[in-house]
């Protein structure tokens, strides 16, 4: 008897075993596969057809292509424990084997009441590590959550999803910012019996999603679809209604049983290079937030954007098609710090932006924005040898002797976003523990900061996606169930 448990363990087909070569016994046909190893094709526009419009550019699977592609499914449920909202994703999965869709819906709606929203735009670690991903191609699981959500009409989500009646308390909980994260905690915590009421500055609900996202990617809606069900259960937005400003955040103290903040990052960072104070230097947020409001932007004939995430492809991608529909061509320049290879993008968004034309130069530094007779002219790079240093700190390097010029008749600057916490006076500021780089810290587990009453998540707690904002806004609202039975 072998007493090492290591001689037990071994991978079939990889590590070699006395019997590999014996005549007897089933041995699989090295063409067999008992699932496809391919994901079925997601149907999209042509580039042709969709560089100068902000129409929807995914077309979402067919009853056959969803079966399809949910039979791949081995139902091992590891991608649930990657979710940061812990998703039943082979439950709905499975249900789209059963051809229910409604019951689908009503699982999906167990940890995310977003999922129209997340079925396009979710950034999906789940599928980095599903099981089926070890030999062929992961799951689409981001493109079978929006097949459920789209096959049910919003006319009968109250019934399917049963949220007609529940118990009412008598507390109250303001939210201020109607993001993924504070529609999520909205959404739970109504559901829970209390009244909410959700402050939020902007005309309409929904946070980057609405005034980040492109509509190419994320219609209005399909925002409208997931939102609209949140306030049938008596959600209340009061919109265009900034705490701080209209309201202050001592009141929402004084009137309220609990505070949820979940305000985002709204305000864009500048790489401070010379010229990038001029008035043609603008930040991605501030013009993606304008398409959506509808107000006029400005479109150049030459535009160079500094960055390398997806905001920075975002807004490439709109100004692509806004240059498109004024000059009938495209001329816009995105550029990195970061070579290809480690560019923050995702993959599909880079090569997404160079079917429509857009350029993409990774690994340049900007060093300035040159400016003659008052107008740009251009941004002036050199070579970007590392950015990071060997103890992961973000430290760029350069190499001053490799230069580059971008011409440019505006730059727009996308580098990252920080949070604006003016509205939290400077009394409870005080009171709030933080780290040691002033960051407010929260309960990881129910996101109530060092004042009882105030919980905080989305963004400025931790981002850097919806998916986070819908989990912790979830956690939250049970933190916040927790503090006030406590309390009772
Ligand atoms: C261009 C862009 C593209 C993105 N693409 C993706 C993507 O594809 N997939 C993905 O998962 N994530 C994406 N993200 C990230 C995602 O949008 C955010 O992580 C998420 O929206 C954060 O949610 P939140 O609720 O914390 O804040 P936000 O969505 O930022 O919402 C905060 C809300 O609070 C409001 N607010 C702020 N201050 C006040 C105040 N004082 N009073 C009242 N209201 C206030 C704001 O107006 C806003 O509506 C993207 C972000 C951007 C900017
Ligand atoms: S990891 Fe992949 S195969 Fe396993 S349950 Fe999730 S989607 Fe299905």
């Amino acid at each position: 008897m072998d007493t090492d448990p290591d001689n037990f363990r071994f991978i079939p087909g990889v590590d070699e075993k006395p019997w590999d070569n014996n005549e007897k016994g089933y041995k699989k046909d090295k063409d067999l596969e008992l699932y496809p190893l391919e994901r079925v094709h997601m149907q999209e526009l042509h580039p042709g057809e969709r560089d100068n419009s902000f129409i929807e550019i995914i077309k979402g699977f067919s009853d056959e292509e969803a079966l399809a592609e949910a039979d791949r499914c081995v139902d091992c449920g590891i991608c649930t424990a990657t979710c940061p909202a812990h998703m039943g994703i082979p439950h709905y999965i499975r249900a789209i084997r059963n051809q229910d869709v409604e019951e689908g819906l009503r699982i999906m709606y167990e940890t995310n009441p977003l999922p129209e929203i997340c079925g396009r735009i979710c950034t999906h670690k789940c599928e980095t590590v599903c099981s089926r991903g070890h030999r062929g191609e992961p799951i689409s699981i981001r493109w079978l959550k929006r097949y459920i959500a789209d096959q049910v009409p919003a006319s009968e989500y109250s019934e399917v999803l049963k949220r007609d009646s529940f118990e009412q308390n008598d507390k109250k909980i303001a939210v201020v910012g109607a993001g993924p994260a504070g529609l999520s905690a909205a959404y739970y915590l109504r559901q829970m019996g209390y009244a909410v009421s959700v402050f939020e500055k902007l005309p309409a609900a929904g946070g980057m999603m609405r005034y980040g996202i492109p509509e190419y990617r994320l219609p209005y809606d399909q925002i409208d679809k997931d939102i609209d069900f949140i306030l049938s259960m008596g959600v209340e937005i009061k919109y265009n209604t900034e705490i701080g400003r209209d309201i202050s955040f001592e009141k929402l103290q004084n009137d309220f049983d609990a505070v949820y903040v979940a305000t985002g990052l709204h305000v864009g960072r500048s790489t401070r290079v010379p010229g990038s104070d001029h008035p043609k230097v603008f930040q991605a947020i501030d013009l993606l937030r304008k398409i959506t409001l509808g107000e006029p932007v400005e479109v150049a004939e030459k535009v160079v954007v500094i960055g390398g995430g997806n905001v920075a492809m975002d807004i490439t991608r709109s100004m692509a098609r806004l240059q498109k529909q004024k000059f009938g061509r495209v001329n816009v320049v995105a550029t990195s710090l970061e070579t290809e290879d480690i560019m923050p993008a995702d993959r599909e968004e880079i090569v997404e932006a160079r079917e429509e034309n857009a350029t993409i130069m990774p690994g340049w530094g900007p060093r300035e924005i040159r400016i003659e007779d008052g107008k740009i002219k251009g941004l002036s790079v050199v070579q970007c040898v590392s950015v990071f240093d060997e103890t992961g700190r973000f430290n760029p390097t350069f190499n001053e002797e490799v230069s580059n010029f971008f011409e440019a008749d505006i730059v727009i600057e996308s580098i990252g976003q920080g949070a604006d916490l003016g509205f939290i006076t400077a009394g409870f500021m005080e009171q709030l523990e933080k780290d040691h780089r002033g960051r407010v810290l929260v309960d990881p587990l129910t996101y109530q900061s060092s004042l009882p009453w105030l919980f905080m998540g989305g963004d400025i707690i931790e981002g850097p996606d919806v998916i986070h904002g819908v989990a912790n806004g979830h956690k939250a609202a049970k933190g916040i169930d927790l503090y006030l039975s406590k309390k009772q």
